[in-house]
């Protein structure tokens, strides 16, 4: 079965509850869709899915190599319950028919679309690239390397979920939604659910930082792009930048998500994001990456993003999460998730893929111990 079938039809299994069915209409043949954007989206999904195909040679699933497939999920649009607009941007990862799929809504795609220029056309982060006010063309091709960048977080993220073992084979075919409610959670598996989330983060922090360090192609595209030499002394920084935006935007940008439990707070994600970035940066003996990466530099990223998205948009009060982290509860909630590291991921260890270092990379085994 192709795999583009496979991912259609896992819509339409019969075990789908009523509210699968009615929000998920299968895969999105791109019908109706402007022919500009039809051609990008074409484009991104042909893009991911051959870098996919070259790095499942790095990954085994028991033992194989993994058929990887990234597609749109169509939508009906409900306008129900929590969700008046009928607009629906998720992001799933699932398995069906021995093909492990990851599918992004056209919604999430025009979110992703809609940060990416937000965050382009605010100054204060412009500041951060050199771009200055008149430079209108570096601030749109930022604006496109922001969304690639996230693109790439994202489908990183959902792939980590895959690569932990999260999705289990079972007979719903383990879809992981990323936008689900979680308000039934006890703690216990509140705490399982956001040491997942992290570990998923982390497997999208070390794709990025692989994509833009390790390889020459996107390295030099951004730099092109900015009208700036691929070597200059700030190259790293501003790589770096772009990968910490792309997740802070990600973090920021759920909706409704004050209430629910299985994702951790965005700047409690965005203080791993930083660990891992310092192992990284260990492992590919870049000691300028880590000597970037502190807590003050990214608290005023974060504020960057803040500002640029809006309070209105993402419904998180920043300030409140800065206060909750720095105080005594804060350091005790992210030391918990700490210890939760390695008991989380024992739990999932028979399903867990093996990582192989990649060529260039000295990752591999460590990315999923
Ligand atoms: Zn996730």
């Amino acid at each position: 079965m192709p795999p583009e079938e496979a991912f259609h039809r896992f819509f339409l299994r019969p075990e789908r509850t009523q509210e699968e069915k009615q929000r998920y209409c299968g895969r999105d043949e791109l019908w109706g869709v402007p022919d500009d954007q039809r051609a990008i989206l074409t484009l991104i999904r042909d893009d991911i899915n051959s870098k996919w195909a070259a790095q499942r040679t790095s990954l085994l699933r028991q033992d194989e190599h993994p058929l990887l497939h990234f597609d749109y999920i169509d939508t009906r649009h409900p306008p129900v319950g929590t969700n008046p607009d009928g607009r629906f941007a998720t992001a799933i990862a699932f398995e069906n028919e021995g093909v492990s799929c990851v599918g992004v809504t056209r919604d999430q795609m025009d979110e992703i679309s809609w940060l990416s220029w937000r965050l382009a056309h605010t100054q204060r982060i412009l500041d951060g690239f050199h771009i200055q006010p008149d430079q209108q063309d570096s601030a749109n091709h930022l604006g496109a390397s922001l969304f690639s960048a996230q693109c790439l977080f994202l489908t990183s993220h959902e792939l980590g979920h895959h690569v932990h073992g999260h999705i289990l084979a079972d007979h719903s075919g383990g879809a992981y939604s990323e936008f689900e409610p979680s308000d039934q959670l006890t703690p216990e598996e509140s705490l399982i659910a956001q040491r997942k989330e992290i570990d998923a983060d982390g497997y999208a922090v070390t794709m990025c930082l692989d994509n833009f360090h390790l390889l020459e192609g996107p390295r030099a595209e951004f730099h092109r792009g900015l009208g700036k030499p691929s070597q200059h002394p700030r190259s790293d920084r501003w790589l770096l930048r772009l990968t910490c935006l792309a997740a802070g935007a990600f973090f920021f940008s759920r909706r409704g998500e004050r209430k629910l439990r299985r994702h951790p707070p965005p700047l409690v994600r965005m203080h791993f994001v930083m660990n891992q970035i310092h192992a990284w940066a260990g492992r590919n003996s870049k000691p300028n990456l880590a000597k970037w990466a502190t807590v003050s530099r990214f608290q005023r990223l974060m504020a960057a993003v803040e500002g640029a998205i809006g309070m209105e948009h993402q419904e998180i009060d920043w300030h409140d999460q800065s206060k909750f982290l720095l105080s005594p509860g804060g350091k005790e909630y992210r030391e918990i998730l700490e210890e939760a590291e390695a008991p989380v991921r024992d739990l999932y260890a028979p399903r867990r893929w093996k990582v192989l270092p990649r060529a260039g990379s000295r990752g591999g085994s460590e990315i999923v111990r």
